[in-house]
């Protein structure tokens, strides 16, 4: 199981290239009318931002990823050290927290 996570991981990873495309996660926000492309242009703004932003800190969560799993600790925890779910581990190979951690990390934002 969580072997298969090692190898979307590397897959992740390699595909994870700074401005590669392969993240597409541009939503679509289309617009029915002519009103207002200035809005338009604030959103796709933001959007790119968001984008960027989400990007960067999925990059940061894949290196640290590679880093557990270089040391021997990929699939546990670098909170509390417990091993994490494999159904989490197979939808976000690149996790490096359990539910609850996550979690804790999440309220204390
Ligand atoms: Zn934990």
């Amino acid at each position: 199981m969580i072997a298969a996570s090692e190898m979307r991981l590397r897959q992740l990873a390699s595909e994870a290239v700074p401005g590669a495309p392969s993240l597409t996660l541009v939503p679509e926000l289309r617009t029915d009318g002519d009103e207002g492309d200035l809005a338009q242009v604030v959103i796709d703004g933001e959007i790119a931002q968001r984008v960027a932003d989400v990007r960067a800190s999925l990059q940061d969560q894949l290196a640290r990823a590679l880093d557990r799993l270089a040391l021997g600790r990929y699939g546990y925890c670098e909170d509390c050290g417990e091993a994490i779910l494999a159904e989490r581990m197979e939808f976000a190979p690149e996790t490096t927290t359990c539910v609850g951690c996550q979690a804790r990390r999440d309220r204390a934002r």
